[in-house]
């Protein structure tokens, strides 16, 4: 399906064409049209199906008709990474119209965010935590937010932050559209979404698997082997990167460090190291 289809503001046709989608992903054809009409979505997608234009479009669309100078949209995310993301799609997409979007999270000084939502940029992207610190502290007004996103909330089930979320969406004005994105659906999240959303349309893309190259392989070894074993299982992988979870913080700095003394290039990532 072609981009003109949709009936976007020629404003958004020129971002698009800047981006360079030439047709709609599955996801944007089943979504787009119906969030344009101001439906409730529910939507199965994984990161790389397009999702984040699915309803990022429809929301610039939106706004620019109807007042600037203040928040109407909040898209609810659980990482800076993803915040990060979406806000990049957000400037490609929005780039031919004045409108103003900001990021807010954690770990980073709250002085521009405030700033921002002062000045109130149309559109938040935000992690719950940090966000709802400045809501309690009366820093953001949210009285015109007429559409939410939350998304990978499966995600912010398990990282802990249903709770903060749930606590955001009671100061929301409650006519407005929600749209909630999640690619597995724990109890916890079926719940949130039947307690959020208004006769949702639903839309499901592909089945989470991995890419049909991915292969897996379960090797039983003794704990005092499992070094060496990764060791030669390294030797043998012809590629140029790769990602070894450890359950601890210790065991990852340690396996780290043997990968090292073996001659690889390697860095570890866990919550005892700074951003
Ligand atoms: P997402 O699933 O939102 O993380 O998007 C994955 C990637 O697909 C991003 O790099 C987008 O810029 C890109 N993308 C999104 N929609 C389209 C489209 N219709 N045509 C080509 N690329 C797209």
């Amino acid at each position: 399906m072609n981009f003109e289809q949709f009936s976007l503001d020629s404003r958004l046709m020129q971002g698009i064409k800047k981006a360079g989608y030439e047709k709609a992903t599955p996801i944007q054809e089943a979504a787009i049209p119906a969030a344009i009409r101001g439906r409730d979505i529910i939507g199965t997608a994984q990161t790389g199906t397009g999702k984040t234009a699915a309803f990022v479009l429809p929301i610039l669309n939106k706004l620019l008709e109807g007042p600037r100078h203040v928040s109407r949209a909040l898209i609810v995310t659980p990482t800076r990474e993803l915040a990060e993301q979406i806000h990049d799609v957000v400037k490609e997409l929005s780039a031919g119209t004045k409108l103003r979007s900001a990021t807010i999270y954690g770990g980073v000084g709250p002085a521009p965010q405030v700033k921002a939502l002062r000045e109130g940029a149309e559109i938040l992207i935000v992690c719950p935590g940090r966000f709802l610190d400045l809501v309690n502290q009366g820093q953001a007004r949210l009285d015109k937010i007429e559409i939410l996103v939350l998304d990978e909330a499966d995600r912010m089930f398990d990282m802990g932050f249903l709770p903060d979320v749930k606590r955001i969406i009671k100061v929301l004005p409650t006519t407005r559209q929600t749209m909630l994105f999640s690619a597995t659906f724990p109890g916890e999240v079926e719940f949130l979404a039947t307690s959020t959303l208004k006769n949702p349309q639903k839309i499901a893309m592909g089945i989470s698997r991995p890419a049909h190259t991915v292969t897996h392989a379960l090797y039983p070894v003794p704990s005092h082997l499992k070094s060496q074993l990764l060791l030669a299982l390294l030797k043998k992988t012809d590629t140029n990167s790769v990602l070894i979870f450890a359950r601890t913080k210790y065991r990852a700095q340690k396996v780290a460090q043997q990968i090292e003394r073996a001659g690889h290039k390697v860095t570890s990532l866990h919550g005892d190291r700074s951003q």
